[in-house]
């Protein structure tokens, strides 16, 4: 599958990123995001593992490191543009734009890390409400608590 609306190239959150090549609609899809499934969750305690399987529906894993998945350089970020959407029809991830999308903008969504994950991967996103970890949003208050509470005191 190719994704004609879209481009990798160096970003300003982390490596390689996704940019748009045009405008997208809120709601329009933006890219597939391919790959191998599994049911078996990755192995959050690996330093430095690849970010490239997520969950992309409750108890279902999408490993995207092949060079063939169009969207595998999209980043994370807090303030994400687009969302991961499981088509289950298709069998297909997609990424959708969340708003509109104007052209050369970077295409980022939410890696939906757990917390043990997010232990691994610092986020770099420069949102202003970035907590700092590459983390679930429903997830980041209790992060941003627990961060709080563990920082150690003057
Ligand atoms: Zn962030």
């Amino acid at each position: 599958m190719n994704a004609p609306g879209v481009e990798s190239r160096p970003s300003p959150i982390a490596g390689l990123g996704l940019f748009a090549l045009r405008s997208f609609a809120p709601g329009e899809r933006v890219a597939p995001y391919t790959g191998t499934t599994t049911t078996a969750p990755p192995d959050p305690g690996r330093p430095g593992a690849p970010t490239y399987t997520l969950e992309i529906t409750p108890g279902l894993w999408l490993d995207g490191a092949a060079d063939s998945n169009p969207a595998r350089h999209a980043n994370h970020s807090c303030e994400p543009n687009a969302e991961l959407v499981y088509v289950g029809a298709e069998q297909t991830a997609w990424l959708t734009a969340l708003g509109p999308v104007a052209v050369g903008e970077e295409i980022t969504f939410d890696y939906g890390f757990s917390l043990a994950e997010s232990l691994f991967h610092p986020c770099r996103c420069g949102a202003a409400g970035c907590v700092g970890r590459i983390i679930a949003g429903p997830l980041r208050g209790a992060l941003r608590r627990h961060l709080r509470f563990s920082r150690p005191r003057d």
